[in-house]
């Protein structure tokens, strides 16, 4: 799914929950913020009744507040629910009102951009840390929903790596680390060296995993420095077989184990 198609189905799920401006419901839509920002400056309105005036005075005490540090002037905030004192923020007492039709946008950015993809859970307790009116379900069901997360998910089920007994203080190990849910740029793999006697790591970003870009990856990382290993192994190495790494064993002094090596 892209992230279009995300957002779409996030905005359809919130449409039907939380894009209402009744004073009853518990979020706030743009439209029920511009109505509440009118009340704080005093402007009257037709279409606001005193009850209304009341719930935003005195029932959630809503508040206009400068930021200066953030370059931000009368935001609409709401007093903290979930603060804890060791964990203060710049917002202090206060946090900014999410609106509904800012949920996507807020979300992403916290648990895409920022966090790389992390939990709910944690989603959820960094968003309360700057924002208050986003609920729980909203966050669990960006979540759940969202593509890179389900890719992850499906990359961790398939055990990628196997470990390989070490059969002489000679053996190294290359395997890659495949980071397709979480590229650097045009990166997507980790290769991944070691020695299995000194446990000395060696790692390089791969675009892809070719095996002309891992045997390159040896031939000028690794071999120059570490010397050539007399049994190289991999786990199972499909994705290394190949006859641009034969090419490079056909001058390899030593012996070739474990699979096609
Ligand atoms: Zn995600």
């Amino acid at each position: 799914m892209s992230k279009e198609g995300h957002r779409e189905l996030f905005e359809k799920f919130c449409r039907t929950k939380y894009f209402d401006h009744t004073t009853t419901s518990k979020t706030v839509s743009e439209e029920k913020a511009k109505k509440i920002i009118d009340v704080l400056n005093g402007i009257e309105r037709s279409d606001v009744s005193n009850s209304f005036k009341f719930w935003v005075i005195k029932t959630k005490k809503f508040a206009l507040l400068n930021y200066p540090e953030l370059k931000l002037e009368n935001v609409l905030c709401l007093p903290a629910k979930q603060r804890n004192d060791n964990d203060k923020t710049v917002f202090g007492h206060h946090r900014i009102v999410a609106t509904a039709e800012k949920f996507y946008d807020i979300l992403e950015r916290v648990h895409s951009t920022k966090n790389g993809h992390v939990g709910y859970k944690k989603t959820l307790a960094e968003v309360q840390r700057m924002y208050e009116g986003l609920p729980r379900e909203a966050a669990q069901y960006f979540c759940s929903t969202c593509h890179i997360c389900q890719l992850k998910q499906q990359q961790n089920c398939t055990a990628p790596l196997k470990p390989i007994i070490s059969s002489g203080f000679l053996t190294r190990q290359i395997d890659l680390i495949d980071m397709r849910h979480m590229p650097d740029d045009s990166y997507c793999y980790i290769a991944h060296y070691m020695d299995h006697w000194s446990k000395f790591h060696v790692l390089w970003p791969l675009i892809n995993k070719s095996a002309i870009e891992v045997a390159s990856g040896l031939v000028h990382k690794v071999f120059p420095y570490f010397g050539l290993p007399k049994i190289l192994q991999s786990d199972n190495g499909r994705e290394f077989v190949n006859e641009v790494i034969r090419e490079i064993l056909k001058s390899w002094p030593g012996e070739v184990t474990n699979n096609q090596w």
